[in-house]
């Protein structure tokens, strides 16, 4: 009887493969092993086993696998439910679910680049005789690709070797070379432990007091810092405050009094803290989190509505405390990790080394090992884990809670590559396959959310007033045609708000000035009244075109030639270029000179320690007003900042995206939130073109109930989400004709199937990325529409058109929910 084994390979063909096995390796192949198996000519990839059978595979000569390379499985059943789910879901191949899910050093290939590590010294002796042998070479040569390897070794695969000499740390992918992590360490002081006891202390500083000043002197200002600090002190600073030479500190530490230690910059939050315990919660968070309790009985995710400053974030930590209790971990999803050190910070305060942190920015080495300390948790604390989406599909032992923070952002939903994937939808799924409760939380719900949430599928929990008695700020609208009009404009800057800015910097006050301007979709803006065309059919802005001097909807591809004049106020004033935060920085200091500002975007945000610094400089009140993106509505907490200007709220309602408009009730919002946090009253001034315009109303009044209820009649009266499922097929070639075809193609069949819920082919906004033309069709599938059978027939489609001769090298991509 001959054994087979399916196997994932990390590629976007088939779900998995099938490779011959013998009787033995049989019975010891588990779901979620890795197993090296050769492919097409000469490639060996390592692929993880997804089930063993005996039924033989038609059509094709089946392979051997090559080696098993684990003991114990890597992936668990309960991480491959979730990848079988999401390939399903998401229309995509189980190996680039796999992909997205495990760090690259677990999936070796012969194609790979290998690098001995001088700086591991392993002992020969200690090693098997094949792993000896890979070794000397890789310490002769250098680097080595993984096929050399093995041909130099006269073997057909060496990856079960590699994978343990990198484990070793005797040698690295060349991946893991390039983004080597230097850990970043500092000298820090600490009182030894025995000085804890008061009375050891007070016999000491009697001691020191009869001769040795100096060391009386260090140890004194090392209490006033450690008092500061809240923990260890770092030694340079120590001696500057003391205005001391090292060899004062160096005494101390050789009487045994203080301990000087190195310790990793990133662990120093964590280290030799004792956990603060937490904040007891209002009567009013106490009421939404027994609701939320109630929820998780009913089995029902939930969704806390709670607006800016409500303190949301004590209910999570409350929940995760008790979570702990139960010896359970838990999972906590953030937007873009980057964004949110302040609040993995807050976390540490409570949960310190319980806190788990995984993210892109990791180097592979570091994700590596976190992988593997989620799969075999050391020590018995049951831990939070935080990250972005990715976060969701790692192994979590023990799960027992998940909460997903501001569950409207976008960045839960990846947009390239497969799998496009939802994390806060794929979250709700864990949860429902790993019975585990869920909190959806956001001041700014995503109107699919709240949707269900309104159904009964998502239990409703809200909390409607922020914490403390802390008012909500006051949001003006200024009218930028009157503005105009009269002549009290400083360049993008009203005279209203120069003159609030100026108030609350005499005040000693701090101001956030937002300039979100998305760049990838030109609009044509009329620079009298605002106005930017819209599709008569889609109800979404018009993308300019410059070069073929045309506006376009790029949902259904209708097309008018570049208007003469405004069709609201008839001006010939019309323009498509936006303003950049840069530029508004300029403004800005230059009718401010004397005070600080700084600017927060992309371009002054690369690398996570720019970031932090631009934060740590509001907090300490160092940086008088930050301009920025909509970075600065990301769930920041500044106590001092009372106003927030917005410099032109058009751009984003105008922006070309059927959900333009509830995102700019959620940027508003959120970056409204940002202001009069502690006992100030804060207050907003939002510039516009359009002051009358619904949703900027909503915003000034708080009413998310009107902007859903708004909303949710558009969405349905244009067939968008949450009433239609909104899927997008994607067409890239070098040559526009050929991706037209393919496109009308794609349409054509597509109609066949699904009649007129199918829209395009049409252009998106950016028509051409790096040389390739995009075509694109959309297809807004009716909820009356078995989801299933149509995904089906979609797949059928796309398969068929790969086997087009003429449409060979055209790249197509399927995105689900796509946004
Ligand atoms: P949200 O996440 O809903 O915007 P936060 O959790 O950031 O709100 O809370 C707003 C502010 O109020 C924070 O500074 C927080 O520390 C404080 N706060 C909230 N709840 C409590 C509480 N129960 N006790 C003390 N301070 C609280
Ligand atoms: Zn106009
Ligand atoms: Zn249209």
């Amino acid at each position: 009887m001959t054994h087979f084994v399916e196997v994932i390979l990390p590629l976007n063909l088939a779900n998995s493969f099938s490779y011959r096995i013998s009787e033995r390796e049989a019975s010891f192949i588990q779901p979620g092993h890795r197993v090296t198996v050769p492919f097409g000519k000469t490639s060996v990839y390592t692929g993880i086993a997804l089930e063993t059978h005996k039924e033989h595979p038609r059509g094709y000569r089946v392979k051997d696998i090559e080696e098993i390379l684990d003991v114990e499985p890597i992936v668990t059943e309960q991480q491959l439910e979730l990848w079988k789910w999401i390939a399903d879901y998401y229309m995509c191949s189980l190996g680039m679910v796999m992909k997205a899910s495990l760090p690259s050093t677990l999936l070796l290939e012969s194609e790979n680049y290998l690098q001995y590590n001088p700086e591991v010294v392993l002992d020969y002796d200690d090693l098997k005789p094949r792993e000896a042998e890979l070794l000397a070479i890789m310490e002769s040569k250098g680097t080595l690709q993984v096929r050399q390897a093995a041909r130099l070794m006269q073997r057909k695969s060496v990856l079960k070797l590699v994978a343990r000499l990198v484990d070793l740390g005797a040698i690295s992918t060349l991946q893991v070379v390039k983004e080597k992590y230097k850990v970043k360490v500092q000298k820090y002081v600490m009182l030894d432990p025995h000085y804890s006891d008061e009375d050891n202390l007070s016999n000491l500083l009697e001691q020191l007091s009869k001769g040795a000043h100096k060391q009386r002197d260090l140890l004194m200002h090392l209490f006033t810092l450690s008092a500061r600090t809240q923990g260890p002190v770092r030694s340079s600073m120590l001696l500057k405050e003391a205005k001391a030479g090292r060899g004062s500190l160096d005494k101390l530490v050789q009487m045994g009094v203080v301990v000087e230690q190195e310790i990793e910059v990133d662990r120093i939050a964590a280290y030799g803290k004792q956990p603060k315990s937490v904040k007891a919660l209002s009567k009013a968070q106490s009421e939404a989190l027994e609701q939320i309790e109630e929820g998780f009985k009913e089995l029902k995710p939930v969704l806390l509505h709670g607006i800016t400053g409500s303190g949301k974030t004590e209910i999570y930590v409350e929940l995760i405390k008790r979570t702990f209790a139960k010896g359970k971990s838990a999972l906590y999803l953030l937007p873009e990790i980057a964004l949110t050190t302040q609040l993995i910070e807050r976390l540490k305060v409570y949960f310190a080394d319980q806190v788990l942190v995984y993210h892109s920015k990791m180097s592979l080495q570091e994700r590596t090992e976190m992988y593997y300390r989620m799969l075999n948790p050391p020590g018995d604390k049951p831990t939070v884990l935080m990250g972005a989406r990715s976060c969701v599909l790692l192994p979590i032992r023990d799960l027992g809670l998940i909460i997903v923070d501001e569950e409207h952002e976008a960045s839960y939903k990846q947009f390239d590559p497969a799998p496009r994937y939802n994390a806060r939808d794929t979250a709700v799924v864990l949860a429902t396959q790993r019975k585990v409760p869920i909190v959806l939380g956001s001041a700014t719900p995503a109107i699919e959310t709240y949707h269900a949430a309104r159904q009964g599928r998502y239990k409703l929990v809200e909390l409607l007033e922020r914490f403390n008695d802390a008012q909500h700020p006051e949001v003006k609208l200024i009218n930028l045609k009157k503005a105009h009009f009269k002549k009290q404009m400083k360049g993008n800057l009203s005279q209203e708000l120069i003159d609030a800015m100026e108030r609350e910097f005499i005040q000693g006050k701090q101001v956030l000035i937002l300039q979100n301007r998305r760049g990838f979709a030109p609009l044509l803006e009329c620079n009298t009244c605002g106005n930017a065309s819209e599709c008569p059919n889609c109800d979404v802005g018009l993308t300019y075109h410059k070069f073929s001097q045309h506006l376009r909807c790029h949902y259904c591809g209708y097309s008018i030639s570049r208007p003469i004049y405004c069709a609201v106020c008839h001006s010939t004033d019309l323009d498509a270029k936006g303003v950049g935060t840069q530029q508004i920085e300029q403004e800005v200091q230059k009718l401010f000179p004397d005070r600080k500002i700084a600017r927060m975007d992309l371009d002054t945000t690369r690398g996570k320690h720019n970031y932090q610094r631009l934060i740590t400089g509001v907090e300490r009140g160092e940086i008088d007003c930050l301009v920025g993106t909509q970075m600065l509505a990301k769930g920041l907490d500044f106590k001092n900042v009372t106003l927030v200007g917005v410099i032109n709220a058009d751009q984003m309602l105008f922006f070309p995206d059927f959900r333009a408009t509830e995102r700019s009730f959620q940027l508003l919002t959120q970056v409204s939130g940002r202001a009069g946090r502690a006992q100030d009253l804060g207050e907003v001034l939002i510039q516009t073109y359009n002051p009358d315009h619904p949703v900027l109303q909503e915003v000034k009044t708080l009413d998310y109930a009107r902007m859903f209820q708004r909303e949710m009649r558009e969405r349905e009266q244009y067939a968008y989400p949450p009433f239609t499922r909104m899927i997008r097929v994607e067409l890239k070639h070098m040559d526009y004709d050929i991706t037209k075809k393919a496109a009308d193609w794609i349409a054509t069949g597509l109609r066949n199937g699904l009649s007129d819920d199918v829209i395009g082919p049409a252009q998106p906004g950016i028509s051409r990325v790096r040389n390739r033309f995009v075509w694109q069709v959309v297809i807004k599938l009716s909820r009356k529409r078995n989801q299933k059978a149509s995904k089906f027939l979609i797949r059928r489609l796309i398969k068929s058109f790969e086997a087009v001769g003429m449409f060979k090298k055209v790249r197509q991509s399927v995105d689900v929910d796509a946004y």
